[in-house]
């Protein structure tokens, strides 16, 4: 962002109470995971859909929950939206300065004084409410950016703007919403024109394959080179063990190993919120998708989730970040994969995931 300049602190000020409200509801978004919001079906007319981030988007480790959540607070706007735009706006870099010779831009997402008056907060919670401060930033980011997104279909539907909502949203990100309206949408030319532009072009190195179910194949759940096969399928410790454990530090993202639709998506222990330990009961955060043809894969101790159960996902789509929540010594994301025809995951339906894995192509 530029300006925002042409937008007086005064006429954002309703704004931020839209954006506090919101707020308000994180809390159990973020616990539970169920921030329904992201959840975008066929049915939305709007014309845009935000993208899940794809595997090996080069989102910084350390701000990677945080552009999750972001991306999750309205369909418009998605993880990879959030993330393109901070790489054009600051290349992930926190302490960002940029002075053009009307307002001072800061931070990582480039709030001025003024638009982080009506949008920033402490929104992680450490004590500082600042620009500067990455967590804070992206998620003003994210609730700005859906503000916009609202916006502009509203100006759209009564005529006073033309073109893509994204696009418009965008340009009012950078010039301020006055800019635009008074354009009557993204500006025939300078940088505003080209600011959309700029960020669909970083798209493509964030943004998953968005074809949906059935469109490709399959893939391991984590990334390639940053796992150790631990513990298989099989007899373990008097018991036996339904899942294959990929060893990964905690934070490594986890795909969804195939195209699906999410079927589960909770916290299956006493709690979630920290690592557990062997004498914890449970899978910790659970997701679980269904791939249609019986096939079900189900995904356990993860740190941070951020599907919904019925939303759909794109092969590589990533779902959570390998933790050790629940019945669990170590992070380590434990995968299990289920055929038969009843499509819940049972102990009775369980395959061997390495087994699975090789049989569909899969170099484990
Ligand atoms: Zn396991």
């Amino acid at each position: 962002m530029s300006t925002g300049g042409t937008e007086s602190t005064a006429k954002f000020a309703g704004l931020a109470v839209a954006g506090l409200a919101l707020l308000l509801c994180l809390p159990c978004l973020l616990c539970t995971g169920l921030g329904g919001a992201a959840v975008s079906t066929p049915e939305d007319t709007t014309g845009a859909t935000g993208h899940q981030l794809r595997e090996g988007a080069p989102v910084p480790g350390a701000y990677l929950a945080w552009v999750l959540r972001a991306g999750n607070l309205c369909p418009e706007i998605g993880p990879a939206e959030i993330a393109a735009q901070i790489d054009l706006e600051s290349s992930w870099n926190p302490n960002a300065y940029a002075d053009s010779g009307e307002v001072p831009a800061k931070g990582i997402a480039q709030f001025t004084d003024a638009t982080w008056a009506s949008w920033g907060r402490d929104y992680d919670g450490d004590g500082t409410n600042s620009a500067y401060d990455p967590e804070d930033a992206i998620l003003a980011q994210g609730l700005l950016m859906c503000d916009l997104v609202a916006w502009a279909k509203n100006l759209v539907a009564a005529g006073r703007l033309r073109g893509d909502l994204l696009d418009l949203a965008w340009a009012a990100y950078y010039a301020g919403r006055g800019g635009v309206e008074s354009a009557g949408g993204v500006p025939a030319a300078g940088p505003a024109h080209d600011y959309p532009g700029q960020i669909r072009t970083r798209l493509a190195r964030y943004a998953a394959d968005t074809a949906g179910p059935g469109g490709a194949g399959w893939r391991l759940p984590v990334p390639a080179g940053a796992y150790t096969l631990s513990s298989g399928f099989g007899p373990r410790w008097g018991t036996f063990h339904y899942g294959q454990d990929f060893a990964a530090p905690a934070g490594t993202p986890v795909y969804a190993a195939a195209a699906g639709v999410v079927i589960e998506s909770d916290c299956t222990s006493p709690y979630c919120d920290r690592p557990g330990g062997l004498n914890v009961p449970g899978c910790g955060w659970t997701v679980a998708i269904n791939h249609g043809d019986g096939l079900v894969t189900r995904y356990c101790h993860l740190r941070v989730t951020r599907v919904t159960p019925g939303q759909r996902l794109a092969p590589g789509e990533v779902i959570g970040q390998v933790g050790s929540t629940g019945n669990s010594d170590g992070a380590h994301l434990h995968f299990e994969v289920h055929r038969g025809g009843d499509v819940w995951p049972t102990e009775a339906n369980a395959i061997d995931p390495i087994q699975f894995l090789r049989s569909v192509g899969v170099a484990v």
